[in-house]
């Protein structure tokens, strides 16, 4: 395939991350190179667990179809305490048209996204290895190594380094990255599992000896990952036969392993850098930050990085906007990295107590966790905070300098119910319509709760039917513009005919 001649930028690594951006620069008509040093897909099942949100930036390009037809929607999260059911958290309380999480391996994920990239006319250039970079006036300078060596040297606009968590690009900014491990060991399995139970449920099993937690894959596979015993080697391989030993002491159940994909050890960390961008060169995914994979929030936060990325260089490369776009892009993404962390820090110290890392009596750390779970399941409103923060619904950017509101006092006032910073959210329209797919993702959208008549340039007018004002927080006139990720960008209830964009 002919190479793009003049990429206006350069993306580095083709997981997750890389292909989300690679899609999005495709659809929004940015020239672009993808490269991976690899020789080809990934063939590690790695990450397993997308959200909504995730699901909800595949619409635009029918790709939430097929991941979700590929993958295996889990309904609720169980809790266990050696072998006894304590509790079940719903996610149909999710705000999106996917009130579910999905289970599908990394590496189907990846192969999905590698089929819809070249339906939209994109590739990934496998075996070319990102060597080095300067930044030079108006651009970047890159070497890429391809097989046997043979260099090659690119000018574009931009850098955008998704090489992962040993990111050469973020080493070559000289970007401090070190990671705090947890105490605790793992192992992974992937294999079939003659599981008892409902594929449609996460289940976790508190245990004194560490937790376990089995992840279905539909069709009688599946995932455990267990912490290992206190004491033991953390990386020596466990047999089959030892696994299913610890599934039975874990959980009670007898269950046998067949057609055993992958075993691995497995530790845990979490850092996130100091910058996500310095100059032309932009950072996302695992090269700015890794935490612990409880709450499967890793792979899904890489690609909204990308997301939050992908709009900006679509308005930069159109001439919509100017450079100062990029400017919010480190400030809103840090913010979520490390609201991240700190969740998937607090479920695993969660997991971690229950499994006697605690110097609680175990009688008092076994009430704690059932008035916890006990609140949770039987609490709506906690389920919905809970389950909506775990599909990434929740993640907003107040407060942050790319967003603003101008109020006016005197008018009908407009509530807190949805700020500056948060996400549109999903709604069904009286005529049947799902209000996410009338919002442009490649411009701004104008939602107007008004009969005043309003023309602004370049950016979508949607005129609210009045039904839907409560759902804003609105009680008199006013109007939201809103990006092309979906979240508000300004509002007011101050005059229409004056609009400042
Ligand atoms: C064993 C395991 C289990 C995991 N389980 C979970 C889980 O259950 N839930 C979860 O959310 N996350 C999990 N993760 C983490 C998840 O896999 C990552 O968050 C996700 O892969 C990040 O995607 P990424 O695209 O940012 O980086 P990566 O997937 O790491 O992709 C980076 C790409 O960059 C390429 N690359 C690197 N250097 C260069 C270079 N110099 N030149 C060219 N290309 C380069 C690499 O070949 C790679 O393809 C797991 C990870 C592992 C290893």
């Amino acid at each position: 395939m002919e190479k793009t001649e003049k990429p206006y930028l350069l993306i580095c690594g083709a997981g997750p991350t890389g292909l989300l951006l690679a899609m999005e620069m495709q659809r929004r008509g940015v020239p672009y190179r993808i490269v991976d040093k690899k020789e080809g897909p990934s063939q590690h099942s790695k990450a397993l667990g997308y959200w909504a949100r995730t699901l909800e930036i595949f619409r635009k390009t029918g790709l939430d179809r097929a991941v979700v037809d590929a993958g295996n929607p889990i309904h609720a999260v169980s809790s266990y305490y050696q072998n006894q059911k304590l509790g079940e958290v719903s996610l149909n309380q999710i705000n999106s048209p996917y009130p579910f999480g999905l289970i599908l391996p990394q590496s189907d994920l990846e192969r999905l996204m590698i089929q819809k990239l070249e339906e939209l006319g994109g590739y990934v250039e496998w075996n070319t290895r990102f060597k080095e970079a300067k930044e030079i006036e108006n651009g970047v300078e890159i070497t890429l190594s391809h097989l046997g060596d043979l260099e090659e040297t690119i000018r574009c606009p931009y850098l955008v380094g998704c090489d992962g968590a040993k990111s050469s690009v973020r080493e070559m900014l000289h970007l401090p990255f070190k990671a705090t491990p947890y105490p605790d060991a793992f192992v992974l399995v992937d294999a079939k599992f003659d599981w008892p139970r409902a594929e449609d449920q996460l289940e976790g099993h508190l245990h004194p000896d560490g937790a376990l937690i089995h992840f279905p894959f539909g069709k009688g596979r599946g995932r455990i990952l267990y912490m290992r015993k206190k004491g033991e080697d953390p990386h020596q391989l466990p047999s089959v036969a030892q696994v299913e030993q610890v599934i039975k002491e874990r959980t009670g159940e007898k269950i046998v392993l067949s057609d055993v994909e992958w075993i691995s050890p497995f530790g845990i960390h979490h850092v996130v850098s100091t910058a996500f961008r310095k100059g032309r060169t932009l950072l996302c995914g695992d090269a700015v930050h890794v935490h612990s994979p409880a709450g499967g929030q890793g792979a899904n936060t890489g690609m909204q990085d990308a997301y939050n990325l992908a709009w900006r260089l679509g308005l930069l490369y159109h001439k919509r906007a100017d450079e100062s776009i990029l400017d919010t892009y480190e400030e809103e993404r840090m913010k979520v990295a490390k609201e991240v962390v700190a969740f998937s820090d607090q479920l695993t110290k969660s997991i971690e107590m229950i499994g006697g890392r605690t110097f609680l009596p175990k009688a008092v750390v076994k009430l704690l966790f059932r008035l916890g779970l006990k609140s949770l399941s039987h609490s709506k409103k906690l389920q919905e905070l809970f389950s909506n923060k775990l599909a990434e619904i929740s993640v907003n950017y107040r407060g942050t300098s790319g967003v603003s509101e101008t109020v006016d006092e005197a008018a009908p006032r407009l509530s807190q119910k949805l700020l500056p910073g948060d996400l549109v959210p999903h709604l069904r329209l009286p005529n049947g319509e799902e209000l996410i797919d009338l919002l442009d993702d490649q411009q701004y959208t104008l939602l107007v709760f008004s009969t005043k008549k309003v023309e602004v340039e370049n950016v979508r007018i949607l005129v609210m039917d009045p039904s839907t004002k409560e759902h804003f927080g609105v009680t008199g006139e006013a109007f939201f513009l809103v990006r092309p990720d979906r979240y508000i960008a300004y509002r007011s209830n101050y005059f229409l005919d004056k609009l400042p964009c």
